[in-house]
């Protein structure tokens, strides 16, 4: 019997579980008449800041706008240096550029997979020579798990830098409590569609305790506009198109419950690895993870995609290269004092089961099978 291939993403199956609340809202956007920042997208704006527990947010056109904008927003740009990982997305590094300043890039934590806490404190107390001010942090919350945020902020606050959070794989994320996002002085949320909580095309969020700031960046995102057609900030175009503020809507109120089955999900896989030689994705104390990806490593990480591909199962790697070894960065971007071994070696070994709120359980428990298989 063959058996229908399980991919390791899925944002159609997405879009089907909720097609009556999306096709709905879509219509409701496309009769409004108004297509670009309209009551839609400042209704997403408000509920989006209320569900986090923030007073602001700006929408604007994606993730990597919504980090380069916060940079912007805070003055910084050419002339600054930026810590932030090479175990990322590369948006989280292009951002930086895009603002006009140089990341510094840091190594990580091999079990949370997130910035070295024990470095940054290092690099902000003795700034390695030759690089321009360390302006600021850009914390990636990787794969849906809170970074150790209590000593990089006891850093930066040493530092009187800001830290900004990068959640676009953390939406709904917690830590001791608290909801990521809320932690830093601002934090930027990508709305592709596979990531915890997506638009059905591009889309961002950032999202701040600070007005001032989120007036600006509010200005920014249109041509520096305060006013029609009268630019008082150099601005750029990044703006959130009410259709998929329509959808994100229509998504909010269900992403919690998304998480948790993600969560449920990743505690039939944890159960399903118990006497193979695979450890289970590490939890860190205090923190809330929502399984953006569930996240394995093996050193013959392509023998074990290749069995698991035979049984029909869909794998990827999150991510196959560290940004300082991509062609566009390497020998150009600055790394930290202590070097990327661990960021190159989880590069190497890395890869991530399917994890999506619609795995049924049909599919749950032919992965579980398969894993039960690998020993
Ligand atoms: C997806 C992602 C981004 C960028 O978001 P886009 O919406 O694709 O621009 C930034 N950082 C991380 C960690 C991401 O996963």
């Amino acid at each position: 019997m063959t058996e229908v291939f399980i991919p390791q993403a899925d944002p159609g199956a997405g879009y089907r579980a909720q097609q009556p609340a999306i096709d709905a809202a879509v219509a409701r956007a496309l009769a409004s008449g108004w297509y670009i920042l309209g009551e839609e997208g400042a209704a997403f704006e408000r509920e989006f800041a209320a569900w986090l527990g923030l007073p602001h947010a700006v929408g604007c056109a994606n993730g990597t706008d919504a980090l380069a904008l916060i940079l912007r927003g805070l003055g910084i740009g050419e002339g600054d240096c930026v810590a932030t990982v090479s175990h990322t997305a590369v948006a989280t590094v292009a951002a930086i550029e895009m603002a006009g300043a140089m990341p510094l890039l840091l190594d990580i934590d091999p079990e949370r997979y997130t910035m070295d806490a024990e470095e940054l404190t290092a690099v902000l107390a003795d700034p390695p020579p030759g690089l321009p001010p360390i302006r600021a942090a850009i914390v990636v919350h990787l794969y849906g798990q809170a970074a150790e945020l209590g000593p990089m902020l006891a850093a930066c606050k040493r530092a009187k830098i800001p830290l900004i959070e990068d959640c676009a794989q953390a939406h709904g994320a917690g830590l001791d409590g608290r909801r990521l996002g809320t932690l830093g002085t601002a934090a930027a949320f990508s709305l592709y569609p596979t990531k915890n909580l997506g638009a059905l095309g591009d889309g961002g969020i950032l999202a701040t305790a600070d007005a001032a700031l989120a007036e600006r960046i509010g200005a920014l995102r249109q041509y520096g506009w305060r006013e029609r057609y009268i630019s008082s900030l150099i601005g750029v175009n990044s703006r959130l198109d009410e259709v998929q503020a329509a959808i994100l809507r229509a998504r909010l109120p269900m992403l919690d419950a998304g998480n948790a089955r993600r969560r449920e999900i990743a505690a039939r896989y944890d159960a399903a690895l118990a006497g193979t030689g695979f450890a289970p994705p590490w939890r860190a104390p205090g923190a809330e993870h929502v399984f953006h990806q569930y996240v394995l490593r093996s050193p013959d990480r392509a023998a074990v995609q290749a069995r698991l591909k035979a049984l029909g199962i869909g794998t990827g790697i999150h991510y196959p290269v560290p940004v300082h070894l991509q062609s566009a960065y390497r020998g150009r971007v600055p790394l930290g004092p202590a070097g990327c071994a661990e960021t190159a070696r989880a590069a190497e070994e890395v890869f991530s089961l399917p994890m999506y709120p619609e795995l049924t359980e049909a599919q749950v428990s032919r992965i579980c099978a398969a894993l039960g298989e690998l020993g």
